[in-house]
């Protein structure tokens, strides 16, 4: 992207607008928004639409019983003439409950800025609305109509925005997700593992465990040994963990327990393997004689595959050679709403957003220079893709 008419190129254009960014983070930061607070993230979710609208996006609120509404922002800036689209996503939830503001404020220092949600992902929200200012200021326009989904409930798992993210996605070329940035080098996230959980119930028959506990069955004895069984089938280097997280069963020490339960964490790189291990799991069949067994759940969020990002990736490392970086990729454990739209075969980028440290915890910051930089990388995206 060249800027023409010597017109400062959008990063040039960006560095100057530094102080304005941080300062709009910071009041994005100052409007708390916990995913579990309706009315908190509605605040929040004006103060964004109320952005979109300075910045003649048209703006739909979607609105949500329980959880905060969603907004939606179209950018057309060639008007009707567009006829393909460009998702952006972003959540405007928080992990952080209604108060830790009060002992966790927005703060500048050393070239940081900290608060709750800064990082994860406010600062995110910020680098998409000057990515269009410096498009603006630029003259350069992209061909297509670009969808900003700001969503209400992403840190909770999305039930109210799946289905949505997954309309926008199916009329979309391209997703672009503004989740953080990995590690101080900034890297893009070009593959994530899909994710679930999967519960194993076993039901045994109580007895008194001196009297006649042959007559028992012990269903946390059941439950051991599943749980051995389907330890063994993590494969770490081809990126399939089963982590048996949560263990409950039995009343008390002389009584063979009727009922035990697993509660296990699956993970998978390849859309196939993830497939195969749910298959597993609910092929188990009890190891003790007269036990029962009843298997619940799989995943929810299936892997973002790599090929899936290839192309974006190249596109976005060739944007930021020209501005000087070097765009690293990661392949990340964690799920995001990106591996929704990449299951739909759609081309997906995350961790475009911002560059920093502490997500979900009381240090969580960013590094304010790099918050022109990485609009310069969106705005670049979105007038290229
Ligand atoms: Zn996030």
């Amino acid at each position: 992207m060249k800027a023409s008419n010597g017109k400062l190129s959008p990063i040039e254009w960006l560095r100057s607008r530094e102080a304005a960014m941080t300062q709009l983070l910071g009041e994005f930061v100052g409007a708390e928004s916990s995913s579990l607070e309706k009315a908190a993230v509605d605040r929040f979710g004006k103060i964004v639409a109320r952005e979109w609208r300075r910045r003649g996006a048209e703006v739909t609120i979607l609105p949500q019983r329980e959880r905060g509404d969603h907004v939606r922002a179209e950018w057309n800036p060639l008007g009707n003439r567009a006829k393909r689209q460009v998702l952006v996503l972003g959540h405007m939830d928080t992990v952080y409950e209604l108060g830790t503001l009060a002992r966790m404020p927005f703060r500048l220092s050393k070239g940081r800025a900290y608060g709750p949600g800064a990082f994860d992902m406010k600062g995110g929200l910020v680098i998409a609305l000057f990515a269009v200012d410096a498009l603006v200021a630029a003259g350069v326009m992209p061909e297509k109509r670009i969808v900003f989904l700001w969503t209400s409930d992403e840190e909770i798992g999305s039930g109210t925005s799946q289905a949505v993210i997954e309309r926008e996605a199916r009329s979309s070329d391209a997703a672009l997700v503004l989740e953080p940035a990995l590690g101080p080098d900034g890297r893009v996230k070009t593959g994530r593992k899909g994710l679930g959980e999967i519960e194993i119930i076993a039901k045994g028959r109580t007895a008194h465990a001196g009297l006649n506990p042959e007559d028992g069955i012990n269903a946390i004895e059941e439950i051991a040994l599943q749980i051995a069984r389907v330890s063994g089938w993590n494969q770490p280097r081809r990126g399939i963990t089963v982590n048996a997280g949560v263990v409950e069963g039995g009343t008390r020490t002389n009584v063979v327990p009727e009922h035990a339960r697993v509660v296990i964490d699956v993970r998978a790189t390849r859309a196939a393997d993830m497939r195969a291990l749910e298959r597993k799991f609910h092929a188990l069949r009890p190891i003790l004689r007269g036990a029962k067994l009843e298997i619940r759940g799989g995943f929810n969020r299936p892997p973002m595959e790599r090929k899936i990002a290839a192309g974006l990736y190249a596109k976005a490392r060739t944007l930021a050679k020209e501005m000087d970086i070097n765009l690293g990729e990661a392949f990340v454990g964690g799920g995001s709403d990106g591996n929704f739209t990449a299951a739909l075969g759609v081309p997906t980028l995350d961790g475009l957003g911002a560059v920093g440290e502490g997500a979900h915890s009381p240090d969580e910051n960013i590094l304010i220079r790099a918050l022109p930089e990485r609009a310069a990388l969106l705005a670049g995206l979105l007038s290229t893709i």
